[in-house]
């Protein structure tokens, strides 16, 4: 039995036709199920629903033997004995700083103003200022991170954007783009090497389908 953990949204319906590709389909509706283990019609394969931050501990300690999850995720809680072979290309966005309309970024950095940055992601904040040269005090926050510049509580924020509808609805402007996102096949390492025989035809069927994206539709 080989177990996938993936989280519920973006990243499970993505995934859903890169096992479709492989012949396996998921037979519960994520959305109607309160199941946390979900049957596909493969017997040897089953998908585990974990929270997205959870994915990589999941594989890292072998609850799951792969999984799928977000490059911002394996940035700020590390990949440590994760096997990475694919960037899978789904739940792709990016990972922006954002301040209100009336907020003068371009000059707060030239006069190397201290700015107090908001953010779920402070690795990667703190890299990112850290690589500029500007000091920043961060914030950490887990979630509604657009909040913070319109209640004074911060300068800016640190966030992932796919379409921008979110800042636009909050009169937030992204004013830096730190980095592309895209979810990762994650695999644990144990796994690979006892599980090699179910697990490598998977990761194949999966390159194929990124690489020949026209065979799927
Ligand atoms: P949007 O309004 O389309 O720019 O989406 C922005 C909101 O969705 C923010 O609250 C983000 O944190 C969240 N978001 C966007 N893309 C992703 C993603 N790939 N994974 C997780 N959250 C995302």
């Amino acid at each position: 039995m080989i177990t996938l953990a993936l989280s519920k949204g973006r990243i499970f319906d993505e995934t859903l036709p890169l096992l479709a590709a492989a012949g396996i389909e998921v037979l519960e509706d994520q959305q109607r199920s309160r199941k946390l283990i979900l049957p596909t019609s493969h017997s040897g394969v089953r998908v585990l629903l974990v929270r997205a931050s959870d994915v990589a501990t999941y594989v890292e300690y072998g609850g799951a033997d792969l999984g799928v999850t977000g490059k911002d995720i394996l940035l700020e809680h590390g990949g440590q004995g994760l096997y990475q072979p694919l960037d899978l290309r789904i739940a792709q966005c990016r990972m922006s700083v954002a301040v209100r309309l009336d907020f003068d970024y371009a000059s707060a950095v030239r006069q190397g103003a201290r700015l107090r940055v908001a953010t779920k992601y402070t690795r990667i904040a703190r890299e990112f200022f850290a690589d500029k040269g500007m000091h920043v005090d961060l914030i950490k926050l887990y979630g509604s991170m657009e909040l913070a510049p319109l209640t004074g509580l911060a300068d800016a924020i640190v966030d992932l954007v796919s379409t921008g509808n979110t800042l636009k609805a909050n009169q937030l402007i992204e004013v830096e783009r730190i980095m592309d996102i895209s979810s990762r096949l994650v695999i644990n390492q144990a796994a690979l090497k006892l599980k090699r025989a179910a697990i490598r035809p998977l990761i194949d069927v999966f390159a194929h389908a990124i690489a020949n994206p026209a065979d799927a539709s």
